[in-house]
């Protein structure tokens, strides 16, 4: 029979990559837990209208990208192509933002129907922050300070760039779609197919065409900065002025807009060279207009989203490398299958009385000596062997398996647990400490 596969733009992730997906992540919660941001989790499922409504009609995820079905009952559910929509959703359910501020973080798979690449896939991971409340530039700041964290967390700070830019208001975005729109209508049978779509219904998008013959066609587009108002421009001065405080570079990239249409004032991308197209590791921006937009109260929100893959291929690439996965302390075998269950209880005991230490009992039965096989395979540094002499006296054998002739020695296991407190001996006898 055909063997069924997994979907495409799916990808598994295998134990070495995983093991370092997860040093990735156990070292981005460490940062977010030194900020005091607090975790949430959405359903993966959401109605389709949360996302139609909160990402916005015209952008590339609603109109092409979307994982969207009929339940059972005939409801039409999507899932979640993005987190920012479903953390306001959250927050709004259960009153989070009810004369109160929230500094929100969430992580896990999102789905997109784009076409599979590197860096590019069909359910891929992002780690979301959001925050609710705050009108002022201080939190851009702090936004931005955090991923600069993230970056040297990981070691990866030298190979991302800021790109920064301001949208400002609804009014000035407002204003400046209008000159955008009077420039490029004229300009609209040389545009490509794409932007000619986007030119009524979300001109803005056009600026950030991935295809070079609309980028010549801009760049005599009216300046965005020009539209801006001045509480606006205040807000984006003022984080600049911030962002000098926390000594951290940008550029100011005019292009940036973002794909989802609630952005206001600050919008921003960390891009890499070191990935090929795939370069945008982290976006995200201001969005003021998107709480009100989902049914709540007017609501300042600023928030950014990053893809675990690309970041992690880029930790592989420039990162700081994990130490190596450190290898199994001890394996612990019975002579024969009628001992198993004393080998189990030993493997419980040890764990529980050295939290430190990685054990591992053997349950694939076997003989003798394919026991010692196994024992040998698995890397550990001592096998302990439970025979019919050792069960019978309560002791344990301890075997040491990486030093050449060393004598197998015989512990009770009271003796050997407090041999061992302190951590394993070193092969040359010295006490080292526990890796873990
Ligand atoms: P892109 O321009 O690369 O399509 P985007 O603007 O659609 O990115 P966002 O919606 O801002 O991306 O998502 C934030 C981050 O999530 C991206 O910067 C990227 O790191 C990651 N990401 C987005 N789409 C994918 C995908 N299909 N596969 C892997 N990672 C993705
Ligand atoms: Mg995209």
């Amino acid at each position: 029979m055909a063997k069924i596969q997994s979907i495409r733009g799916m990808p598994d992730v295998l134990p070495d990559a995983s093991a370092m997906r997860l040093w990735v992540e156990d070292r981005l919660k460490a940062v977010l837990a030194r900020y005091g941001y607090a975790h949430v989790r959405m359903p993966l499922v959401e109605a389709t209208a949360l996302f139609a409504r909160g990402v916005g009609d015209g952008t590339d995820i609603v109109e092409k990208e979307m994982y969207t079905f009929e339940d059972r009952s005939g409801e039409s559910l999507t899932l979640r192509p993005e987190g920012t929509a479903g953390c306001v959703r959250l927050c709004e359910e259960h009153g989070l933002l009810y004369n109160q501020t929230q500094r929100l973080w969430y992580q896990g798979p999102m789905f997109r129907y784009e076409r599979p690449q590197k860096g590019r896939y069909r359910q891929f991971e992002q780690l979301g922050v959001e925050c609710f409340g705050f009108p002022g530039p201080a939190i851009d700041a702090e936004l931005l300070g955090l991923c600069a964290d993230f970056w040297r967390e990981l070691g990866v700070q030298e190979a991302l760039t800021l790109e920064l830019n301001t949208l400002g208001s609804p009014e000035s975005r407002a204003a400046y779609r209008d000159a955008l729109l009077a420039y490029l209508r004229p300009l609209a049978d040389q545009l490509d197919e794409d932007s000619q779509r986007r030119l009524e219904r979300n001109p803005l998008r056009i600026l950030d065409s991935k295809v070079p013959e609309t980028q010549a066609l801009l760049a005599d587009a009216p300046d965005l900065a020009a539209c801006l108002d001045e509480a606006s421009r205040a807000h984006f001065d003022a984080l600049r002025r911030y962002l000098d405080a926390l000594a951290i570079p940008y550029v100011v990239n005019p292009r940036i807009v973002r794909g989802l249409d609630y952005y206001t004032h600050t919008v921003f991308e960390w891009t890499t060279t070191a990935l090929g197209a795939q370069g945008t590791v982290c976006g995200g921006g201001r969005y003021d207009g998107l709480v009100e937009r989902l049914g709540g109260r007017p609501t300042p929100g600023i928030g950014f989203a990053m893809g675990l893959e690309r970041l992690t291929l880029l930790v592989e690439a420039h990162g700081a490398a994990p130490a190596e996965a450190a290898p199994l302390d001890v394996y612990v075998l019975a002579l024969d299958e009628t001992h198993s269950a004393e080998a189990l209880a030993l493997g419980q005991r040890l764990r529980q009385a050295l939290p430190a230490l990685t054990v591992q009992v053997h349950c694939s039965g076997g003989k003798a000596k394919a026991r010692f096989k196994k024992a040998d395979a698995s890397g550990a540094r001592y096998a302990l062997i439970l025979g019919e002499t050792e069960v019978a006296e309560g002791t344990v054998a301890v075997k040491p398996l990486r030093e050449g002739d060393a004598a197998q020695t015989t512990w009770t296991l009271p003796a050997l647990i407090d041999h061992w407190r302190e951590g394993l001996p070193s092969p040359s006898g010295t006490d080292v400490a526990t890796r873990r």
